[in-house]
């Protein structure tokens, strides 16, 4: 098993540990088939590109999208300017976004603003309860009719599930894209429908339990989107242009085959045990940290206020304690490794009113115990009485 090196409860950067069959498989293609996918006639090149189109076929599987296209690109961050920088937008375009948004979402929208003119708007969201009030988004949107919706699907500082399936329908009344950041979410959290959707973006390294490196989005592939990225596709190469087919129009130079061998594995593992266990597993261990802390007047947490709509990620503030001096105390006196600071999501802390120290951010895996909860349980309990 995993030698343990201290109490990782930062997850929500990346996943840690990774399952061994993931690391097994990645060491494999490496000593075996480490070669370059789609570009050769010869059987390690077509096994390279075979496990290519099997690991496309899982991620869509698992994301629960049955039509449209899979494109692997390295990272969400890339992911999301492709799609963000690939739509025409014009002048006073409206884009709505939520208060809680990370910075691969909202440096691009800023880009758009500065560059094009394009106007950007908050989806009505209430602070305490983290809940979103369809009647208001009604209202906002009928006042200001959306271009688009950009939304992460779970929020990388609260935890908190967006209701993506009923903004995406009323965002569809007015002909808008629909583009969900999903790398917190899926397939933990998949679309529980996907007719309304036009891209969403997921990520290898984080929710799937995959390697770094491998990250991508679903396409419907009809919305218009321009490739921003040009290069080497491994076919049609007489044209200078990019190939019209997918997935090629938009994924550039050679794929990542060892990550790819290991978000295979990382997908065959997911479907093993189970999305669904993985996440209950997650929420169940961010409960017992959460009940412990509800009483306590000295805690705040970030949370949604309805159970359901929530994972196993939250944020923490504690009086008289600035969140990096939580964190410091965690790691050097509990060895328990948890995030401090903006999470790279600005605006959520102008939202949270946690500008400019942030929050700490508790963020669990399946690969957590109870043991794990009981000694950051305990560590508060120290840190509160000290
Ligand atoms: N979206 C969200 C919600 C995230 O939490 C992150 C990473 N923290 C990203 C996008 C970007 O992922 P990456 O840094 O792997 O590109």
């Amino acid at each position: 098993m995993h030698e343990k090196i201290g109490i990782y409860l930062d997850n929500a950067a990346t996943t840690f540990p990774k399952p061994k069959q993931v690391i097994e498989a990645m060491e494999h293609c490496l000593k075996n088939s480490c070669v370059n996918a789609g570009r050769a006639v010869y059987e390690l090149a077509q096994q390279a590109s075979l496990l290519v189109s099997e690991t496309r076929a899982s991620v869509a599987d698992l994301l629960g999208f049955k039509t449209g296209e899979i494109i692997f690109s390295p990272s969400a961050t890339i992911a999301l300017n492709q799609i963000i920088f690939g739509i025409a937008w014009k002048r006073g375009d409206v884009v709505y976004t939520t208060p809680l948004e990370h910075n691969s979402v909202m440096r691009p929208l800023y880009q758009l603003a500065e560059r094009i003119g394009v106007e950007i708007f908050n989806l009505p969201l209430e602070p305490g309860s983290l809940i979103y009030d369809i009647n208001e988004i009604q209202k906002a949107f009928f006042n200001n009719p959306p271009t688009a919706v950009v939304m992460s699907h779970v929020s990388n500082v609260c935890g908190s599930i967006t209701p993506i399936e009923k903004i995406a329908e009323e965002a569809k009344k007015y002909d808008a894209i629909v583009v969900i950041d999903g790398a917190q979410a899926g397939p933990l959290v998949p679309p529980r429908e996907t007719n309304n959707i036009d891209f969403y973006v997921f990520s290898g390294h984080k929710t799937f339990y995959g390697p770094f490196g491998i990250a991508g989005f679903w396409y419907n592939a009809k919305s218009d989107l321009k490739p921003i990225l040009f290069g080497g596709t491994g076919n049609f190469s007489e044209e200078l242009s990019m190939p019209e087919e997918l997935p090629y129009k938009y994924e550039v130079g050679s794929h990542n085959i060892v990550a790819i061998a290991g978000l295979n594995a990382a997908c065959k593992w997911l479907k093993e045990v189970g999305p669904a266990n993985i996440l209950n597993h997650e929420r169940e261990l961010m409960f017992q940290v959460v009940d412990f802390l509800h009483d306590k007047e000295e805690f705040k947490c970030f949370i949604s206020e309805d159970k359901s709509s929530q994972t196993g990620i939250f944020s923490l503030v504690i009086d008289g304690y600035s969140s990096q001096e939580v964190a410091s105390i965690l790691d050097q006196e509990f060895n328990i490794f948890v995030r401090a600071g903006l999470h790279c999501a600005p605006t959520a802390h102008t939202f949270l009113d946690t500008m400019p120290l942030g929050t700490v951010r508790v963020s669990l895996s399946y690969f957590n115990s109870m043991d794990d909860i009981d000694c950051l349980v305990e560590a508060l309990a120290e840190i509160m009485n000290a």
